[in-house]
């Protein structure tokens, strides 16, 4: 079966067909640079980065184009509060968000455009919709007429009538329709401006997305992904704008990612509900995010509460608990081959997790498949068959396994041990626990054992016990560990 993906602009999964054999020309609406992004902003870099993936280890060849919105009202709004030009605003952004991009260990894009490398290209977009009467001038602004391009509304199935009689907000007269949107337009003193035909200006919003799209990828791609906020009017006007130009389909495949919920509301920084990504990642972990993010469908909301926060941990330590025994089962003799039902479970889960994702990108089925693979792999307990010489080729297929899709998620690709000590502190400071209280108790504990006293070690190890501590004996990294159940 081919790849089967979910288009916004036909409302139905189709298979997915590349317009050139074994090439995927994929462009993800990025982010304007004017703060940190918030927790929802990366839902879309995280899930592209898996179908792109999923899609070259199909044996597709993907460029991927993520932008940067560097030329917008907002970085203007910010330059002129603090006094500053307003690429010194976008260039701070870029890098703080090159910062939280690189922690969270995606595959860099293909490209990563910015506005302001591409105002020739633009300015000649705007011309030529001018010249196919698909846009008007009026007194150095350039308006796109959605009255003249007949399938206005197809992505977003918005009826231009009904938008208009239920039009509230105060409209610009000279406009032809209400909803004739800016391609061009004059910039106010101390805005950045460029020249062009109709004078020192700037470009609106939407233009900038088709015109990077245009130079980079050609005049049809195939996928165009954003979150489900930005098909109306954002996608609905590049398609406007794109087709508008060229008589040509402008993208074949519309993949929209639902919200990302903070108490039952979408996180929005207009809303002022938002845990930035960075604070998510200095306060947890990028694994934890993206695990969280991956365990549920794209195309679902997903709330995001220290409950299932918690929950993602103890899936984490799960599934790295079994990584690092598998490790220290690679240094046993070795010599035999994988063991043979373990073999099975193996490639049963291969063909599962391709029907899953082949089927819309169903990440939810993959990571239930990774924990009945971690299960299958625990209860071979191969840390106590050292003598088997089954036991390494096993750990070792194991290993492999779990790289390749780990790889693909841009999950579990943490040192395991380090890991692993890295979620106790995170819970630690979590449950407000005193670290240096549980080593001095763990530390009580073996001068009791050391002297015989039982009962005596008993009672610390039920204090621990009581704070939530476990005692792991013979564990080489840490004799104690927070429980993560
Ligand atoms: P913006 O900078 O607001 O244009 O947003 C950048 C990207 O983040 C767009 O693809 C938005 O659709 C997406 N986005 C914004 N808020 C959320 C959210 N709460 N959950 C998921 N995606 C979001
Ligand atoms: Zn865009």
């Amino acid at each position: 079966m081919s790849i089967q993906l979910y288009n916004t602009l036909t409302k139905t999964k189709e298979p997915f067909k590349p317009l050139e054999e074994g090439k995927v020309k994929l462009y993800l609406c990025g982010p304007t640079v004017y703060d940190l992004l918030h927790i929802g902003n990366f839902r879309g870099a995280i899930f592209f980065n898996l179908l792109r993936n999923w899609m070259e280890l199909s044996g597709l060849d993907v460029t991927f184009v993520y932008n940067y919105t560097d030329v917008d009202d907002k970085i203007i709004k910010k330059a002129n509060e603090e006094g500053v030009e307003s690429t010194v605003i976008s260039e701070r952004y870029i890098k703080e968000f090159e910062q939280d991009f690189n922690r969270l260990g995606l595959k860099k894009h293909d490209h990563n455009p910015r506005v302001t490398e591409f105002m020739p290209q633009i300015i000649k977009f705007v011309e030529d919709l001018v010249k196919n009467e698909k846009a008007y001038v009026i007194e150095g602004e350039v308006f796109y007429s959605i009255d003249s391009f007949d399938t206005y509304g197809k992505l977003s199935g918005k009826n231009i009538d009904d938008l208009e009689a239920g039009q509230r907000v105060e409209v610009d007269k000279r406009k032809k329709n209400p909803f004739d949107f800016v391609l061009w337009k004059p910039s106010k003193d101390g805005e950045p401006s460029w020249d062009s035909p109709w004078g020192g200006g700037r470009p609106g919003w939407h233009i900038e997305c088709s015109a990077m799209i245009q130079s980079l990828l050609g005049d049809t791609i195939d996928i165009h992904g954003g979150g489900i906020d930005l098909i109306f009017p954002h996608h609905e006007n590049e398609i406007a704008q794109g087709e508008g130009r060229t008589g040509k389909c402008y993208c074949n495949t519309w993949v929209h990612n639902e919200f990302i919920n903070l108490s039952d509301e979408k996180m929005s920084k207009s809303l002022g509900n938002v845990i930035t990504g960075r604070s998510f990642m200095d306060k947890w972990h990028p694994e934890i995010l993206k695990y969280l993010f991956l365990s549920v469908h794209y195309r679902s909301q997903l709330a995001i509460n220290d409950d299932k926060i918690r929950g993602a941990i103890s899936a984490l330590a799960r599934i790295y608990t079994a990584l690092s025994n598998a490790h220290q089962v690679t240094e046993f003799e070795g010599g035999g081959v994988v063991n043979k039902s373990f073999a099975n479970t193996l490639s049963q889960h291969d063909a599962k997790i391709k029907k899953n994702l082949d089927d819309d990108f169903n990440t939810g089925e993959v990571v239930a498949s990774v924990f009945e693979v971690v299960r299958a792999f625990n209860s071979l307990n191969l840390l106590k068959k050292a003598k088997d010489k089954n036991s390494r080729p096993t750990a070792e297929a194991f290993l492999a396994w779990l790289k390749k899709y780990g790889d693909m998620m841009a999950l579990f690709g943490q040192d395991p041990s380090k890991f692993m000590l890295e979620l106790d502190d995170i819970l630690i400071s979590d449950r407000k626990l005193d670290k240096s209280l549980i080593e001095e108790l763990v530390a009580k504990r073996n001068e009791a054992r050391d002297s015989k006293d039982w009962a005596l070690a008993d009672k610390y190890r039920d204090e621990l016990s009581g704070m939530g501590i476990e005692l792991q004996d013979g564990n080489p990294d840490r004799q104690w560990c927070v429980s993560k159940s």
